[in-house]
């Protein structure tokens, strides 16, 4: 995956580089407007983060020009919080999100992802694996070695979470806030009965990776051992 970053602020362009570079992402830095433009219209990038405020060519104008010339490669604004107004103006003029400076790292990498999910560019790397197990997210489906299952709607969200949180014990109310959202009425069985489910899928495709019950606590991956 291939992100421009449009930012004439080094250090911030830089932090944002080795994060993104950290995640497996490849980046290229455009400190001015007109370079950065450039840059963008190779569409060579699956995303591009583009500062408003910029020497050349601000980013609305930027972003403009790249719509004009049906350039689709989506676009997260990186706006000042003095600037009240960029929101509606990078949405209007077909921004995909914007984030107000200065923001935490973890926001932005949360905003990337969503924008890259949303327009399906994150496709080819859409599978969580833990062991001899694989989840494609993508086609819906649970893979160990040759054998593999289809996996939908909440057993596919609560083992999504598993995966995404292998190394901690979540628990069945921070489940449940996960996949069912924090107004839900969802109860701690229905979180049981969904992990019955998956185990039992587990056990058909023969993969050596369980849902192991803490007590009292939540689940947890782990790997049964042979030996
Ligand atoms: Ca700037």
């Amino acid at each position: 995956m291939n992100i421009l970053i449009i930012e004439d602020e080094y250090s911030l362009a830089d932090a944002v580089a080795e994060t993104l570079k950290s995640e497996n992402f490849n980046v290229c830095i455009k400190t001015n407007g007109e370079d950065g433009e450039d840059e963008a219209l190779t569409e060579n990038y699956d995303l591009i983060l583009l500062d408003v405020m910029l020497p050349g060519k601000n980013g609305f104008d930027i972003l403009k020009y790249l719509r004009q010339e049906k350039i689709k490669t989506p676009v997260i604004m990186l706006t000042a919080k003095s600037e009240i107004d960029d929101k509606l103006n990078g949405l209007e003029h077909g921004a995909d999100d914007y984030i107000t400076k200065p923001f935490a790292m973890r926001e932005l990498m949360a905003r990337i992802k969503a924008v890259l999910k949303r327009t399906n560019n994150i496709e080819d790397t859409n599978c969580l694996e833990y062991g001899d197990l694989v989840l494609d997210l993508k086609n819906a489906k649970l893979k160990c070695k040759d054998n593999e299952i289809q996996i939908s709607g909440k057993e596919l969200e609560l083992l999504e979470q598993l995966l995404l949180n292998k190394n901690q014990i979540l628990s069945k109310e921070s489940l449940i806030e996960r996949i069912w959202g924090y107004e839900s009425d969802a109860e701690y069985n229905s979180v049981e009965v969904y992990i019955t489910f998956i185990r039992r899928k587990l056990k058909l495709i023969e993969s050596k990776v369980n849902i192991k019950a803490v007590r009292g606590i939540g689940y947890k991956l782990e790997e049964k051992n042979d030996k």
